[in-house]
């Protein structure tokens, strides 16, 4: 994963943090750029409508996903996408999904998902919260009784 140092001042926090995870390896391309303070500016005073343009595009993607697997609760038909959940047929949700290598970005897995869907299809099932937490204690996955 590249990363664009240059285009936040030096000595800035974000300038810091970055370089702090150049230097401990976990980036292994930088890409150099030329600071540009007029793109800086522009961006930071649109910060709040960036994040709220990646909030929207977040949820598109979590509608697209739920509207693939029929958008409402295999058991119970609630449509509510606020409480509804994906869940692993045979209940092994996070030992794929830290295989898979994606947990701790759920979008990414989200769009994961969306590419893979002969796996999606046979692996995955939308639940309500309840019917969710219900199977869960049924078949025993890491509840305790
Ligand atoms: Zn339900």
């Amino acid at each position: 994963m590249a990363l664009i140092l240059e285009y936040y001042p030096a000595r800035s926090r974000y300038y810091k943090r970055i370089w702090a995870r150049v230097k401990s390896g976990v980036h292994n391309q930088v890409r150099f750029l030329t600071f540009d303070r007029k793109q800086y500016q522009s961006d930071y005073n649109k910060r709040s409508e960036i994040k709220q343009a990646r909030t929207d595009r977040n949820l598109e993607t979590k509608l697209l996903l739920f509207s693939y697997l029929g958008g409402k609760c295999v058991k119970c038909g609630y449509d509510d996408h606020r409480a509804l959940q994906l869940d692993h047929i045979k209940g092994n949700g996070s030992k794929t999904r830290k295989e898979s290598g994606l947990h701790k970005n759920r979008i990414k897995y989200y769009n994961y998902l969306l590419q893979n869907p002969s796996y999606t299809l046979e692996e995955i099932q939308l639940l309500c919260a309840n019917c969710n937490w219900v199977k869960r204690y049924e078949n025993n996955e890491g509840v305790l009784k």
